[in-house]
């Protein structure tokens, strides 16, 4: 990976891979927004077709703006590259599509973003791909599903929207031991929290409309590959396939991707406060949130991820008939899908994100009916603690 590298995760958001712009000097990255590029002469048209000259073709295939957070984000997760995509889910299927075949069987989290699993199983079977979506956190389950033709572990850790964690250590082992990849969406921690490569991935995604944007204005996704030759397949199918990002889009990333340490702690410090103050109200039943010492996975959270993040999801004792009434009657939160933004966000999974898998598998998924999920933003938590109290006392 090509770019400046810093220290501190406060530095390297702002300035990993950056240069300043080399015609006038401007601090930000310029908006290279151009289709095609123009060639001096025929020798060099031919001379970067055939890879001989690095510079731009066309932006489908390449753009200076979406290359400067292309290596930005490579520089944070810690990947040999990055390639931005136009949504969350075209990295999603740009991995399905470079790394499986006809007949090919995927493992993957139960409990991951809904249409991550939906698109598997009502688009990828069309090509004969199957697949296994359990809970990833039983390994030794994990193990016994694996099959000669089974080439990807999918792993959302925390998941989506239960929060129950995967030990992305074991996983890679596993994955070295049988031959497969293991990919990760790293959504829900961005990599300031968890950086799967780290810990053994092979390659990272993101929807960057969360966190790593974090303005909720933006959609857009990336892949992140730790080595080269998978890096190149996964390009080269982006490239045809076509869902690359553009340049204005990448420009905003850019822009939402330099206070990313700033917000990621201040909505952190926001839900390890939240947290506690809904598992100790009488109205609440219960509450996920990794950083809860009664979370089932506090320790492996602790060992795998370098903070807990923002996201809780708790149910009432009054069932999602109570959990509506309060999802109804909250002012600061907005009730809207999506999440990681600086403005705090409160959804229904069940009726929701989560509204196109079939209940059976969405509850043995762990995905039940009273779930609230909360992605607690920056706001002052006095303000969001008040926001709560009023809405369940109307609960
Ligand atoms: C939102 C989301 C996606 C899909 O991203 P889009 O930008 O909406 O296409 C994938 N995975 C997770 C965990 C998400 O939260």
């Amino acid at each position: 990976m090509k770019g400046k590298t810093f220290r501190s995760p406060y530095t390297n958001v702002i300035h990993a891979g950056q240069e300043h712009d080399p015609q006038f000097g401007g601090v930000s990255v310029p908006i290279y927004q151009t289709s095609t590029f123009a060639f001096r002469d025929a020798d060099q048209g031919a001379d970067r077709f055939a890879g001989r000259d690095a510079g731009y073709i066309y932006t489908r295939i390449g753009n200076p703006t979406t290359k400067a957070l292309e290596d930005n984000l490579a520089i944070l997760e810690g990947g040999c590259g990055a390639l931005a995509t136009a949504t969350g889910m075209a990295a999603v299927t740009t991995v399905y599509t470079a790394l499986l075949d006809k007949d090919s069987h995927l493992i993957g989290t139960a409990a991951c973003y809904g249409p991550s699993r939906t698109v598997m199983e009502t688009e990828f079977s069309r090509f004969g791909v199957t697949a296994d979506f359990i809970d990833t956190s039983d390994l030794g389950h994990v193990e016994r599903l694996i099959r000669p033709n089974t080439r990807l572990l999918y792993i959302e850790t925390p998941a989506n929207p239960t929060l129950i964690l995967t030990d992305l250590r074991a996983c890679a082992r596993l994955a070295k031991k049988h031959n497969l990849l293991l990919v990760v969406d790293n959504t829900f921690s961005s990599p300031l929290l968890q950086r799967p490569l780290d810990l053994g991935a092979d390659v990272v995604l993101h929807s960057l409309t969360k966190f790593i944007n974090g303005h909720s204005d933006v959609v857009g996704g990336v892949v992140i590959a730790r080595e080269e030759a998978l890096f190149k397949k996964l390009q080269k199918v982006l490239r045809l396939m076509g869902g690359t990002m553009d340049p204005h889009q990448a420009w905003l990333v850019l822009r939402g991707v330099k206070t990313l340490a700033l917000r990621v702690e201040k909505a952190q410090q926001g839900a390890a406060e939240l947290a506690p103050y809904l598992a100790a109200h009488p109205k609440v039943a219960w509450v996920n949130y990794p950083g809860l010492p009664s979370h089932p996975q506090h320790e492996l959270a602790k060992s795998q991820m370098s903070g807990f993040g923002s996201m809780i999801c708790f149910g009432l004792k009054g069932g999602y008939g109570a959990g509506k009434k309060m999802i109804n009657a909250v002012k600061l939160c907005a009730l809207a899908v999506s999440l990681g933004g600086i403005e705090s966000l409160i959804q229904h999974p069940a009726s929701m994100t989560h509204a196109g898998v079939p209940k059976e598998e969405r509850e043995g998924a762990g995905i039940t009916d009273d779930l609230i999920r909360l992605s607690v933003g920056c706001e002052g938590v006095e303000d969001l603690r008040a926001d709560l109290e009023q809405a369940l006392d109307k609960a």
